[in-house]
C-alpha cells in the first residue's frame, strides 16, 4: 500500500482539492465507512486522530483513496496523503468517463423525475374535472327525466351536443397550456 513509501505518497492538499465532494461528488455509494480500516503506524494526522479514507474523483486521480485528517472540515488539521499508487493513464481516463456517465444519468433522471411529476399532476387536475362535468350531466339528465315528453328529448339532444364540446374544449385548454 502506499502509506509504506509517504515519499511516494504524500502530495499537498491542493493537488486534491475537494474530491470525493463537491463538483465531481461519488458515483457510487461508499463501500465502507471512512474509519472503517485496518489502522497503521502512518495513517495518524498531526492532531492524533486516525485519518479518514475517502476516495477521489478528481479528474487527475479517479477512485484513488487517500487519507485526510477526519477533522479537516470542523477545524482539525491539513494533514493528507494518498493511500493508493497512481492507476494508469488509461484506467484514469476510463474511470473519468465512468464517473462523468454517471453523473450525466443521475442528471437527467433528476430532471426525468420532475417532467413525471408535472404530468401526473395534470392528469389529476383533468380527472378531477371530468368527474366534475359528469356530475353535471347526471344532474342534468335527471332533471330531463322530470320534465314532459316534448322537451325531454330536445334536452336531451342538446345535452348530448353540449357536454362532449365542453369536455373537448377543458382538455384542449389544458393540453395546450
Ligand atoms: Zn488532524
Amino acid at each position: 500500500m502506499a502509506s509504506s513509501s509517504p515519499s511516494t505518497g504524500a502530495h499537498s492538499s491542493r493537488d486534491v482539492g475537494h474530491a470525493g465532494y463537491s463538483s465531481n461528488p461519488s458515483p457510487v455509494p461508499y463501500r465502507e465507512q471512512p474509519l472503517v480500516y485496518e489502522a497503521t503506524g502512518d495513517c495518524w494526522c498531526a492532531c492524533k486522530h486516525k485519518g479518514a479514507r475517502w476516495i477521489s474523483w478528481s479528474n487527475n486521480n479517479p477512485g484513488r483513496r487517500y487519507l485526510k485528517c477526519q477533522r479537516s472540515r470542523v477545524g482539525g488539521c491539513d494533514w493528507f496523503k494518498w493511500f493508493d499508487e497512481p492507476t494508469t493513464p488509461f484506467l484514469r481516463q476510463l474511470l473519468v468517463d465512468l464517473r462523468n456517465t454517471v453523473n450525466k444519468l443521475r442528471r437527467e433522471n433528476t430532471r426525468l423525475r420532475g417532467v413525471n411529476a408535472d404530468l401526473e399532476q395534470g392528469i389529476e387536475e383533468r380527472n378531477n374535472q371530468i368527474h366534475a362535468l359528469r356530475n353535471v350531466l347526471r344532474n342534468m339528465a335527471e332533471g330531463g327525466v322530470q320534465n314532459k315528453k316534448g322537451h325531454t328529448g330536445q334536452r336531451t339532444r342538446m345535452l348530448l351536443i353540449i357536454v362532449p364540446l365542453a369536455i373537448f374544449l377543458i382538455i384542449s385548454i389544458k393540453l395546450a397550456g
